[in-house]
Order: C-alpha cells, then structure tokens, then sequence
C-alpha cells in the first residue's frame, strides 16, 4: 500500500514527489525491516539497490562508530586515509586510473559528461552533444537526465542538453548516430536497471567500444546500478571484456552512506585539472569509511564469490517461478540484478506484492 494523498504529505511537510509506503520504519536487521508497529518484512528493496551489506552489518557499524569518534567531516581540499585507499582499491578492480569522488549516481554521470566535454574542447573539437539508449536512467539533475530517455521524467523540465537516443543492442543505428551528431560522449549502462534490468549483448558493448574508439567519442559506461560486484563481476562492463573511458557508481558503493564516484581512464584522468570540478561533501571520511569496508568485503572477504553463488541460486529459483506462474515469461538479468519477465501489468503485481 502507498499513500499519495494530498493531505497525509502536507501534514508530514513532504512535497509529493514519491509514492510512500504507509509503513514507517525504524530499524534494519539483515534483510530484514522493521515498522514502528513492531511488523518484520522480508527487504527486497535493498533500499533501492544499496544495502548490500544487509541491515546493520556488524564491521560496518563498527568502523563508522570509529569513524565518527575521529572525523565526520573535513571538506574535499582535506585527505584522510580513507582517501588513498578506497580510490586504489577502486581503480584495481576497475583497471581505471583515478577517481572523483561525489554524492550520487546523477552527480557521478555529471562529472562523467562534463570531462568528456573538457575532454573535446583539448582536443580542439566543437562536440557538445550526447548519445544514450532508449530504455537508460541516468539521474534526476539536468545533465543527467538530459541523457535520460524516459520521455515523462523530460518532459516538464526542458529544455535540456542536446541528446540523442538510439535503440539498445543495434550497433548499425549507433554508428549511424555517432557519425552524424559527432557528440562528445555515449553513455550506456551494460546492464539497464529502470529500463527493466536488461543486459546489452557483449557484441554490442564491444562494438560500441570500437566505434567510440574510430569515431574520438567518449565512451562512458553508467555501472551506477549494475557495478561494484552486483553481477559477479566488479563491473558488468567486465563481462564482455570492454573498458571504457570513464565508469560512474554510486548506489552500493558505502552500503547506505550518499557516495558517488567517477573512475576515469588513463587517457582521460588528466582531463579535470583543479577548480574544473568539485563537490562539499565528495569523498568525505564517514562515505569512504563505509565504501573501505564494502570493497574489502569484495576484495578479501568473500563477498564476490558470495554474490555469483546466491546469484546462480536465485537465478534458479526465479526460472522455477517463471515456468510455474502464468503471468511471468521468462527471467532476465545475472548475478543478483535478477528479475522475472512480467509482460503485462508487471506494476500491478509489483503492487499487489506490497
Ligand atoms: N544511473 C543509474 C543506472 C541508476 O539506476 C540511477 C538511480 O537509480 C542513477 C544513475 C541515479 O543515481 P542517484 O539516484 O544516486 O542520483
């Protein structure tokens, strides 16, 4: 059940921007949620993608109390020794060459789309402009959502920065598209999570990968919902072997704690030079606290063999589900971004599951 009523928002001060569930609630233990009544649900939103460490995992709240007793806060003109390690530990399993560390999944795509603009301007090119897929959610600011291709979520707001859509997985319409706009990016997501958690063919992200290489455009890859390990690899962009220019995550990077991070290539990681970028709360000690317990859980803890094992087990049992339920078709996605194919009324049963 959902409240989006009028007066039930006023009467909470909220502006009526989200359908909320009429449960509030209080604590997190594992998967597992609790309202104010004292009722357990079972969490299947994992905070939309973000709590993969469970509720109240036990490292990281130690560490953060730790954290909290040194530093909360210093600014992104202070290191700590946070800082080092969580960008090495990044570019190791990413194979890129630096990190910009930011607050969000659209914070991390608007760093991305604008050192790929910085990026054409030194090397003498007027390409301003942008190719995205049909079915890609970049965020809510406007250059994120400028390569956002949802019609409805565009609309109110224009206008926005020149962008150009083009079908997933038909490489023929991208290079048709990357040859007559000459943008300064494409941004794509290996594996599309609000587009209905559909995998681009490792065909396709090498192809995209040749023909931004012919063409001199940037090839950005959007790993905000389908990176840091999710899919049993650390980047689905690994899957098919492919590495772009520039990688943007955020959602389970701190386990809960706002981050956003923008990995850059070598090629391009002298591109923003200081005052080109920034942000207040970037990177700061709590945040990168929380991302140094997440990727050492991948890292050494075991987490990522964890995933693949779990992920192959749901996948069983969603194909199981699929083959009994007359409503679903057929499963999608790898690792633990999976989901059951639900041709119609796939919103009134995720209702009716509420
Ligand atoms: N990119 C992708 C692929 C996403 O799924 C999302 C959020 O769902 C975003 C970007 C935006 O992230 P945020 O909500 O942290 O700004």
């Amino acid at each position: 059940m959902t409240t989006t009523d009028p007066e039930v928002l006023r009467d909470a001060h909220l502006l009526n921007t989200y359908k909320f569930a009429d449960e509030v609630f209080v604590e997190g233990h594992g998967a597992r949620l609790v309202d104010s009544a004292g009722r357990e649900f079972l969490d299947f939103q994992s905070g939309i993608a973000v709590s993969a460490l469970g509720h109240g995992h036990a490292g990281l709240r130690e560490a953060l109390h730790a954290q909290v007793d040194r530093v909360l806060h210093l600014s992104n003109l202070l290191r700590h020794p946070h800082t080092p390690d969580v960008a090495a530990r990044l570019c190791r399993l990413s194979g890129m060459a630096g990190a910009f560390f930011c607050n969000s999944g659209a914070e991390a795509n608007e760093a991305a789309l604008k050192l790929a603009r910085k990026h054409q301007r030194l090397a003498g090119e007027e390409r301003t402009s942008f190719v995205a897929l049909e079915g890609g959610f970049h965020g809510r600011t406007t250059g994120a959502l400028s390569v956002t291709a949802h019609a409805p979520y565009r609309e109110p707001f224009g206008p926005l920065l020149e962008a150009h859509f083009v079908a997933p997985d038909d490489a023929e319409a991208l290079e048709a598209a990357l040859e007559t706009h000459r943008p300064a990016a494409l941004i794509l997501e290996p594996i599309q999570g609000e587009g209905g958690l559909r995998a681009l063919s490792h065909g396709y992200l090498r192809a995209a990968r040749e023909l931004c290489s012919a063409t001199g455009t940037v090839l950005i890859h959007d790993e905000v919902q389908c990176g840091c390990g999710r899919t049993g690899h650390f980047l689905a962009g690994d899957a098919a072997g492919v590495k772009p220019d520039l990688v943007t995550l955020a959602k389970p990077l701190a386990a809960g704690l706002p981050i956003g991070a923008m990995l850059a290539s070598e090629r391009m990681a002298a591109v923003f030079q200081p005052g080109d970028h920034g942000s207040t709360f970037g990177g700061g000690p709590l945040a990168l606290c929380a991302a140094q317990v997440v990727l050492k859980e991948l890292e050494e803890g075991g987490l990522q063999e964890s995933v693949r094992a779990r992920g192959e087990e749901l996948g069983r049992g969603l194909e199981a589900i699929a083959a009994a339920s007359p409503l679903a078709t057929g499963t999608r996605g790898a690792g633990l971004m999976r989901g059951l194919v639900v041709p119609d009324r796939a919103g009134d049963l995720a209702c009716a599951l509420h």
